[in-house]
């Protein structure tokens, strides 16, 4: 099946020159949302990427990460924006292209060594996973890898990642 048939091309947002690549028609397009999600779990279990918990960021991180975890039989956790998470968090800031953001998780999500899935729907510049793998360090798991459907690879956003392995799905 072809995946990127699926992913719309959307010019000049959110600003001019860009080009969004927008997952909406990959998600409500069953055979692609089913294909995606057994593809991410095929490459996972081939490439020994197991591990106890996906760990998904606000908001499209959510979208694949849960279904991945639910079909690798493992638990799910949510990095959100500052604010959401009701209990005690660790946070941390990192640049954007004008200005910073923070990203955060709950103290107690998973414990200590546990193995860790970073999954997002999309790499750009590698600043949101790079910040999510620094929230990782501060609760002391075990950072397995990462996963994305999307990956922009003109950012060269895998070279600010830790060295662990990378999956992507689909390359622009
Ligand atoms: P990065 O931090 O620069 O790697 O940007 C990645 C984040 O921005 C991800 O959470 C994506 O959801 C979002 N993002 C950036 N560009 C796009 C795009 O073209 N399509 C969908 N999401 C994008």
């Amino acid at each position: 099946m072809k995946l990127k048939s699926l992913v719309r091309d959307i010019p000049d947002f959110p600003q001019p020159g860009i080009v969004f690549r927008d997952i909406t028609t990959l998600l409500n397009n069953p055979q692609g949302l089913r294909h995606t999600i057994d593809t991410l779990a095929e490459q996972c279990q081939k490439q020994d990427l197991v591990p106890d918990y996906i760990v998904g960021m606000e908001s499209r991180g959510f979208i694949f990460g849960t279904p991945l975890a639910y079909k690798l039989n493992v638990g799910f956790v949510p990095v959100r924006k500052p604010g959401k998470l009701p209990g005690a968090v660790h946070a941390v800031e990192y640049e954007l292209e004008y200005g910073t953001d923070t990203l955060e998780i709950h103290q107690d999500a998973l414990e200590t060594g546990a193995k860790v899935l970073i999954v997002d729907d999309l790499i750009a510049t590698g600043g949101t996973a790079k910040a999510t793998a620094d929230l990782l360090a501060k609760i002391g798991s075990q950072l397995l890898g990462f996963a994305f459907v999307i990956e922009l690879t003109g950012l060269a956003g895998r070279k600010v990642l830790p060295d662990v392995p990378i999956i992507s799905l689909m390359e622009y």
